[in-house]
C-alpha cells in the first residue's frame, strides 16, 4: 500500500510506539512549566501527552515556538487540578495554564463526530466547515482529528515514549507535509489547514506531499468564509515569524494569497513586475531579515507598505470623482482601503491606526521648509514613515531618491547642518510651492487600467 493509501485509510492503522531510547526527546528540552503540566496531570490520573510542534521540533533539534499538551481529562477536569487555569474557545474549548506570560496549552483527546447534526458539542456547515468541535475521545481519534502526520506525535510522560499516530516519524525524516485524512474532507472542514501546510513548508524546510497540495488552488476561496479575526491571526503567523517572503510566493502559487489580500488581486503581474508586488518583495525580506537577526517588527508597517500602491491607485481614481484636496482625497481613499481589508483579515483598530499614521507621514514628508522638516522629526512615527519612504525610493527610485537622501541627511547632521539644510530649501523655494506641494490635485491623466 503506498503512503496515501495507508494516510487514507489510516482508521486501520496501529500507531507505532517508539520508545525511549529510541527517540531523541530528552526532559531537558521540554519547558519547565511543560513539564509541571504533564507531570500533574499525570498524578492527578489522566493520560498526558506533549503534541504538535513541541514534539516535532525537539525531533528536529529545533527550539519549540510554544508547547502543547494532549490529555483525557475534560477541560473541567484540568480546571479542578490547576488553579491557574482559564478555560478558553467556543469553538474548540481548551484549557490554558498560565504561568506569568508564559501559556500552556492544555486540550482534551477529540473524537469523531457522530453524525452531522449540530449540538452543544458539535457543530458543521453545510459545506463541511466544522463550526464546533467539541467532542471528546480517545487518543487514537485524536491522533486522525490532528492536522499533519508531522504534528500527530505524542511524546507519553508516563514512560517517554513517542506515539507516532499517522506515519509522521518517517515523513519528518523525508522532510513531508502530509495531511491525515481525505485532503480534500480535511480542508473543507477546516480552511485553515491548506495556510498551515504552507506555513510549515517554508517554517521546517519541508515539502507538501503532492496529494495534500494538489486540491488546494480549488478550494483556496474557502478561506471568504473563515472569520476575519481567525484569518489576521493566522497572516502574522505567516508573514511575521521570519520566513514570509518564501510563505508570500507559496500562497501566490497556491492561490492562497488574493483570499486574504483580495485587493491586491489587480496589481499581479506574470512577471511580479508591479510596483504592489516589488513593494512586497521589499517588505517582507526585509521583515524576515529583521526577525532573524532579533531586531524589533512593526506588523503595521507591513500591513502599511503592502497597501499602498492600492491605495495610491484609489486615491487617482477618487480624485477624478470630486474636487477634493489631493490630501482629503488620499484620506478617504485610506478609508477605504482599509475598510475594505478588514472584511478579510480583521487588523486591530490600535493598527489600522498606526497604517494611517504612516500613509498620512508620507504625504507630509514632501513639505519641508520652515520648521516643518523639524516638526516631523519629534513625530513618535517618523522612523517607520521615513523607512517607508526609502522603501518606496527602491521601487521607484528619480524624485523619491532624492527625497529619501534629503532626509537621511538631514537626521545625520548636527544642529548647524541641520539649519543650513533649511535655509537652503527656502532660499530654493521662497513660495514654498515647489518644496512643498500637500494639496497638489492628482495627476489628472487617466490611468490605464493594469499600470500603477
Ligand atoms: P507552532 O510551532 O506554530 O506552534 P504547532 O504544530 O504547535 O506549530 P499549533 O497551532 O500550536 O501548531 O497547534 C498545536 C497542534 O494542534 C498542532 O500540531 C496540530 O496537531 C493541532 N492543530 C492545530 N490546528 C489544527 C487544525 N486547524 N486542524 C487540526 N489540527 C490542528
Ligand atoms: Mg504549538
Amino acid at each position: 500500500m503506498n503512503n496515501d493509501n495507508r494516510m487514507r485509510n489510516n482508521n486501520n492503522v496501529k500507531p507505532k510506539i517508539i520508545p525511549r531510547r529510541e527517540h531523541g526527546i530528552s526532559r531537558k528540552g521540554i519547558g519547565g512549566n511543560a513539564l509541571k503540566v504533564l507531570y500533574r496531570l499525570n498524578r492527578g490520573g489522566y493520560e498526558a501527552y506533549l503534541v504538535g510542534g513541541g514534539v516535532r521540533d525537539l525531533l528536529l533539534e529545533t527550539q519549540p515556538k510554544d508547547f502543547d499538551i494532549a490529555t483525557n481529562a475534560t477541560p473541567e477536569e484540568v480546571r479542578r487540578l490547576f488553579r491557574n487555569c482559564r478555560l478558553v474557545g467556543r469553538r474548540f474549548r481548551l484549557a490554558h495554564i498560565l504561568y506569568g506570560r508564559d501559556v500552556i496549552e492544555v486540550a482534551t483527546f477529540r473524537g469523531h463526530h457522530a453524525s452531522k447534526k449540530s449540538d452543544k458539542y458539535a457543530s458543521q456547515s453545510n459545506d463541511g466547515r466544522l463550526l464546533r468541535d467539541n467532542v471528546y475521545g480517545t487518543i487514537d481519534e485524536d491522533g486522525e482529528r490532528r492536522d499533519f502526520t508531522v504534528n500527530a506525535l505524542y511524546y507519553n510522560i508516563d514512560d517517554f515514549s513517542v506515539r507516532d499516530h499517522a506515519g509522521g516519524m518517517e515523513d519528518l525524516k523525508n522532510r513531508v507535509i502530509r495531511l491525515i485524512g481525505d485532503p480534500e474532507t480535511r480542508y473543507r472542514e477546516d480552511p485553515v489547514r491548506m495556510l498551515r501546510a504552507v506555513r510549515f513548508a517554508a517554517k521546517l524546510n519541508m515539502q507538501i506531499n503532492s496529494s495534500t497540495a494538489e486540491p488546494i488552488p480549488a478550494l483556496a476561496h474557502l478561506l471568504c468564509d473563515i472569520p476575519s479575526a481567525r484569518l489576521f491571526e493566522e497572516s502574522i503567523k505567516l508573514l511575521q515569524t521570519g520566513h514570509g517572503y518564501p510563505i508570500y510566493l507559496m500562497l501566490r502559487e497556491l492561490k492562497l494569497f488574493s483570499p486574504m489580500f483580495p485587493i491586491l488581486e489587480g496589481h499581479f503581474t506574470e512577471d511580479s513586475s508591479s510596483k504592489a508586488e516589488q513593494m512586497l518583495t521589499l517588505v517582507l525580506q526585509s521583515t524576515d531579515s529583521r526577525v532573524n537577526s532579533d531586531q524589533r517588527i512593526n506588523p503595521a508597517f507591513m500591513y502599511a507598505a503592502i497597501l499602498w500602491y492600492p491605495l495610491e491607485r484609489r486615491a487617482e481614481e477618487l480624485s477624478f470623482e470630486n474636487d477634493f484636496t489631493h490630501y482629503d482625497t488620499f484620506m478617504m481613499a485610506a478609508n477605504e482601503i482599509l475598510d475594505e481589508q478588514v472584511k478579510s483579515l480583521a487588523l486591530p483598530r490600535r493598527f489600522t491606526a498606526m497604517v494611517r499614521d504612516i500613509w498620512q507621514l508620507q504625504l507630509r514628508l514632501n513639505r519641508r521648509s520652515g520648521t516643518r522638516a523639524y516638526k516631523l522629526l519629534e513625530q513618535p512615527k517618523f522612523r517607520a514613515a521615513f523607512d517607508f519612504l526609502e522603501m518606496r525610493s527602491r521601487v521607484e527610485g528619480g524624485q523619491l531618491n532624492e527625497l529619501a537622501t534629503w532626509w537621511d541627511v538631514f537626521q545625520k547632521a548636527d544642529r548647524e547642518g541641520r539649519n543650513n539644510i533649511i535655509q537652503f530649501i527656502n532660499k530654493a523655494c521662497p513660495s514654498k510651492k515647489t518644496c512643498d506641494q500637500p494639496h497638489k490635485r492628482l495627476n489628472k491623466h487617466k490611468p490605464q487600467s493594469n499600470q500603477e
